[in-house]
């Protein structure tokens, strides 16, 4: 994890209101004869001494306001509770996954707001280890494609062999026998519908993707992806886009090298998420209901 300090403290600006040392999770500034100081080693670098400061007397160098390309960002703080909470829940009960895209192309700077948008996320440490890829057209999405129903094809053929799938599991590896019995039909229907009929039953003719991934450094890799996944998500319904989570995208990456390589990953980089999108050609007139949850009130005091 990266601790350089990078904060600088503008002496004549100081006002001494002490609100960055109040929120400095790290302590990397003390106060010193009436002025915020850098006193400490290291610093976690998510800047909130920068955000919080009145008189705008403090940078953190290595980061920057980023801006939105397709629509304007508002950088004054919301403060808690000013938020509209039904909106943002109706926002949220009103993203559904989208199978039926109509043939537009997504325009680039609409690609990367959302990957902006995406790393507005919180991430464990403040690492920001997040890695994006966009595929923003057919010809490219194709072209994985077939690299996803490749080894897709070259897994079906070993499930299918049963000596293997026994043998294997004799050794306690149960990996391909349980990929047999949950998967295999599946698979081998779509393997046979993207075949002869042409359909995209991979990415459901969505124009453009992206990959959510993480880098080696990462220190909560999987859970930052999912967060900046979840932005990603809720912006591009709001911003008129419908999205579909490709897990199988996501497997294939994973485990097939040679895609990794094509899509130019990096050492220890790992995909965490595929995100298809496109303009959606399906409404609906309501949200839809959810299975009910009752959460647990466990009793950790021992009275
Ligand atoms: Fe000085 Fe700004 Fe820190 Fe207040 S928040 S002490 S003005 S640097």
């Amino acid at each position: 994890m990266e601790t350089t300090v990078n904060t600088v403290v503008d002496a004549d600006k100081c006002i001494g209101c002490g609100l960055c040392i109040k929120v400095c999770p790290y302590e990397t500034l003390s106060m010193v004869d009436g002025k915020a100081r850098v006193t400490g080693a290291t610093s976690l670098n998510c800047g909130h001494c920068a955000a919080v400061c009145p008189v705008e007397a403090i940078r953190v160098v290595s980061l920057q306001d980023l801006a939105t390309k397709t629509f304007a960002m508002e950088h004054t703080w919301l403060a808690h509770g000013k938020g509209d909470a039904s909106r943002l829940v109706q926002l949220m009960a009103s993203r559904r996954s989208c199978r039926n895209f109509l043939g537009r192309p997504v325009a680039k700077d609409i690609l990367e707001d959302l990957v902006t948008i995406g790393t507005m996320a919180p991430s464990g440490s403040n690492s920001q280890e997040w890695t994006f890829t966009i595929l923003p057209d057919r010809a490219q999405m194709e072209a994985l494609g077939r690299h996803i129903v490749a080894f897709f094809r070259r897994i079906n053929r070993l499930a299918g062999i049963a000596p293997l799938r026994t043998a294997l599991s004799l050794f306690g590896q149960k990996g391909l026998k349980n990929y047999y019995e949950r998967y295999y039909t599946r698979i081998e229907q779509r393997l046979k519908d993207w075949e002869t009929s042409g359909k995209d039953v991979l990415f459901h003719g969505a124009p453009a993707l992206i990959l959510v991934g993480s880098t080696a450094q990462a220190s909560c890799p999987q859970e930052d992806a999912l967060l900046a996944t979840q932005n990603i998500l809720l912006a591009a319904h709001s911003m008129g886009l419908g999205s579909c989570l490709i897990g199988f995208a996501v497997e294939a990456v994973r485990r097939d090298a040679r895609i990794a390589r094509a899509l130019g990953l990096a050492t220890g980089e790992r995909i965490h998420a595929a995100i298809a999108l496109g303009w959606p050609d399906e409404r609906y007139a309501t949200t839809a209901p959810r299975k009910k949850i009752t959460p647990r009130y466990p009793d950790l005091t021992g009275r």
